[in-house]
């Protein structure tokens, strides 16, 4: 049996700690109409058919799945307002100066812009603003990460702070990191109690979400789109697929095929004593750090540090990371000793070529967005009010992003089999002063 078929997928610690969900169903056979269709109900599809409802909008979302199936239910929860790699001068060098400024906003708010929206909706979701950190592993890094990173933002208006090494370790409890940057403004959230949250805020609004119901194609009809799931098909003017890496070749042929999919593994200790829970991120700040083989963690509710890791191949997973994130966990907080992990859950990333994201124009009335690059919590919810200005008539030229077209990775086989090689090119890296 596939290990990553969905039917045997790893229970997700926050599958067993998320506030329930809004009761949802299939959609029953016959045929339906909305203004708006929305496909898949993470962040990003979820926001929209919110915003787009709070509109006026008559919206439908159909899910494949469950709510939060996808990345939203799967993910570490950090609320993060910056890509992973691409700089604020690299997007505005690859969007050019108002787009590319205009996405660099977007980006820079996207934490406040969740965070508020948990707030206006009450999303209990064990919302935590106090900031998201990112440490440099080497003073290398400090010098061509930490400090362009930190001023290009600051030039940008957002609320930043470059930390010394000091700095560093009074945040993070350790002394392995030389020094780094902080944004106030970002935090951790239970993902899939934020993506519960969202549906609930979207019904709410008026939306009509389905769950179990996979879209098996669409097709255009007169001047409309017709979306078909195996029993049902809804006629919609306006569509918007945010399947991102768990999307399927069906719903919009070669979408799948421009980006590549990465497995990442998150892992959830056992709760920690108190004294040493105290002891690391003591402000309870989210961290994400300079490694290419990204060393990252926060903690929930209950003290458990939730952490994880990649992999080149995913034989054994379990075992392997149990011992490979133990000893990472005790060489850089000592204090922890080597921790009992009590859950062991994986989920996809859709990463381009150029680390931006995409938001595509498929055709006429329908849009998209791919590549989260593994940055894709606060970035998902804030797309979604541009999404459904996009869906509902907005000019491309009043967008705070550009509309794209869809590429395709070259030779794509190729490079989704490459792509967790990559890892092995990061861990030399890493090694690099
Ligand atoms: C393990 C992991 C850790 C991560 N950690 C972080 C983090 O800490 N911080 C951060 O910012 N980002 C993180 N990310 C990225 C972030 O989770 C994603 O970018 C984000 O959740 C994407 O949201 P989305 O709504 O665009 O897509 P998804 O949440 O993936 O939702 C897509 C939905 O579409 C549905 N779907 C697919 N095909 C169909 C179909 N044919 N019909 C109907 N529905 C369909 C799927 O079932 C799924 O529910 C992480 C991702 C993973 C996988």
């Amino acid at each position: 049996m596939n290990q990553f078929a969905a039917s045997v997928r790893p229970a997700t610690l926050w599958a067993a700690t998320a506030a329930a969900g809004p009761a949802t169903g299939a959609l029953p056979a016959g045929e339906y109409h909305a203004d708006v269709l929305v496909i898949g109900a993470g962040y990003t599809g979820l926001s929209t058919a919110l915003a787009a409802a709070e509109r006026g909008a008559d919206v439908m979302l159909l899910e494949a799945a469950e709510i939060g199936s996808g990345g939203s239910g799967s993910n570490n929860g950090q609320v993060i307002p910056c890509l992973t790699r691409a700089d604020p001068d690299a997007v505005v060098a690859a969007c050019g100066a108002d787009k590319g400024e205009a996405l660099v906003a977007l980006i820079r708010d996207s934490a406040q812009f969740t965070f508020d929206l948990i707030r206006r909706h009450g999303i209990d979701c064990d919302a935590v603003q106090n900031g998201w950190l990112q440490p440099a592993h080497t003073p290398g890094r400090v010098a061509r990460i930490s400090m362009p990173r930190f001023q290009q933002w600051q030039r940008r208006g957002a609320p930043v702070e470059l930390l010394d090494a000091d700095q560093v370790a009074e945040l993070t409890g350790s002394r392995y990191w030389h020094g780094g940057w902080r944004n106030p403004t970002g935090g951790h959230v239970n993902p899939l109690a934020l993506a519960r949250g969202l549906a609930r805020a979207a019904m709410g609004a008026g939306a009509r979400v389905h769950t179990r119901s996979p879209v098996a194609g669409m097709e255009r009809a007169g001047d409309a789109w017709r979306v078909r799931t195996e029993a049902a098909s809804v006629m919609a003017r306006h569509v918007v697929i945010a399947t991102n890496a768990y999307g399927m070749n069906r719903v919009w042929p070669g979408l799948d095929r421009s980006w590549v999919p990465r497995r990442s593994y998150q892992m959830a200790s056992a709760p920690l004593p108190e004294a040493v829970r105290r002891s690391i991120l003591p402000t309870d700040n989210a961290m994400s750090d300079t490694h290419g083989d990204l060393y990252f963690c926060r903690f929930d509710r209950h003290g458990r540090l939730i952490t994880g890791g990649a992999l080149i191949l995913d034989h054994d997973f379990e075992a392997r990371l149990k011992r490979r994130i133990g000893e990472r966990l005790a060489l850089v907080f000592p204090q922890i000793g080597r921790p009992a992990f009590d859950y062991v859950w994986h989920g996809l990333l859709s990463m381009t070529m150029d680390d931006l994201p995409h938001v595509h124009a498929l055709a006429e009335g329908v849009i998209t967005w791919v590549g989260c690059n593994g940055r894709g919590v606060a970035l998902g919810v804030a797309l979604g009010p541009v999404l459904a200005d996009a869906a509902l008539g907005a000019a491309p030229r009043d967008l705070p992003l550009p509309l794209t077209r869809l590429g395709r990775v070259p030779a794509h086989l190729i490079a989704a089999r490459v792509a967790p090689w990559m890892l092995a090119l990061s861990r030399w890296r890493d090694l690099q002063p």
